[in-house]
């Protein structure tokens, strides 16, 4: 996805809204400490085991092989996990006009209740490693053990410990396809909509007729060591609600330090289509750091060094803590 620049004035306005809002989510803390219930433990090793045999496959480019049978390995597991799974082919135009075959990937569990709640990430791996310094290193596919595959890997866990005790909400896990094919940073093609293909296909034509979420959570770029999660600009302006609902129980779980109430940058992520077109209201948990020169992404974004070595385990708990915390405080 890409960092979208915005008109001064507009952030200007959102500064002074989102301190105030976060002012008020401080003191209104202080005052009433939640309780909540505890969740099933999040296994750090298991998400990493699910982060790895992702990456293991190769680089999971729509149109190869590794793609394909990482495909197969996620229908498999989540057929075992949840009540229904079903697989999305889509087709849709990347920025260099060639039709490309997608699959989004769609786990449900209690698919009867009304009352759900929505978690993304996207599965596909970017086909070009356009921010290597290297040029020669260009036209290399990236593991995108982060960018991808982390936030991925964060719900096969959440979606295994479903199945061992059953959320009493439905939740739907999408795992979107053809996020990432985005124009190469070198031809200056600065398009929102070649990015998340897949998301804007899946908010056009839901997996089942006249489908709704009370809200949706994404995740992307979840793995890295002492990850920035601000408070990203699209998710806070479509959905403040489910925002402060997440990072209120990451305050209360002590994760202050990551999950940081401040602006972060709008970022034309899944959730801005699933935003935009399918209404739902979404929010981003993204590693967005303004101290980095990448874009604000984490180092290694779109490089052939977002690999396994730059996967943290302790990252994957943290943020499976808190999306366990949320849905079984449901
Ligand atoms: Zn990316």
């Amino acid at each position: 996805m890409k960092l979208k620049i915005l008109a001064i004035s507009l952030i200007i306005s959102f500064l002074f809204a989102s301190c105030g809002q976060n002012q008020h989510n401080t003191n209104s803390k202080k005052t009433q400490p939640k309780e909540f219930v505890k969740a099933p433990e999040f296994n750090d090793d298991s998400a990493y085991y699910f982060v790895e045999k992702q990456v293991l496959f190769g680089p999971r480019v729509p149109g190869t092989k590794a793609h394909a049978e990482c495909a197969t390995w996620f229908v498999d597991k989540l057929e075992n996990y949840s009540d229904t799974v079903i697989v999305q082919s889509f087709k849709a135009r990347t920025y260099d006009g060639v039709t490309r075959n997608g699959k989004n990937i769609i786990a449900s569990f209690n698919p009867k209740n009304r009352n759900r709640i929505l978690l993304m990430s996207h599965w596909d791996s970017r086909p070009f490693a356009d921010h290597c310094t290297d040029e020669s290193k260009h036209s290399i596919a990236i593991d995108g053990a982060n960018d991808g595959a982390s936030g991925v890997g964060v719900l096969m866990e959440m979606a295994r410990l479903f199945s061992l005790k059953k959320p009493d909400i439905g939740i739907d896990i999408v795992l979107f396809d053809l996020e990432d094919w985005g124009p190469p940073t070198q031809l200056e093609l600065y398009d929102s909509e070649a990015w998340g293909l897949g998301a804007q296909y899946w908010s056009n034509n839901p997996h089942i007729y006249d489908y709704t979420a009370r809200y949706g959570i994404l995740l992307d770029m979840v793995g890295v060591k002492n990850p920035i999660f601000p408070r990203e600009y699209f998710s806070q302006q479509y959905a403040s609600f489910a925002m402060d609902l997440v990072w209120n129980y990451a305050h209360d779980l002590g994760y202050d330090d990551y999950f940081v109430n401040r602006q972060g940058g709008a970022t034309t992520d899944d959730h801005y289509f699933v935003n935009t077109i399918a209404k739902i209201p979404s929010i981003d948990i993204i590693h967005l750091d303004r101290e980095t020169t990448n874009g604000s992404f984490f180092e290694h974004w779109h490089t052939t060094n977002d690999n396994l070595e730059n996967i943290d385990k302790t990252t994957l708990k943290m943020v499976g803590h808190v999306l366990m915390t949320v849905v079984y405080n449901e």
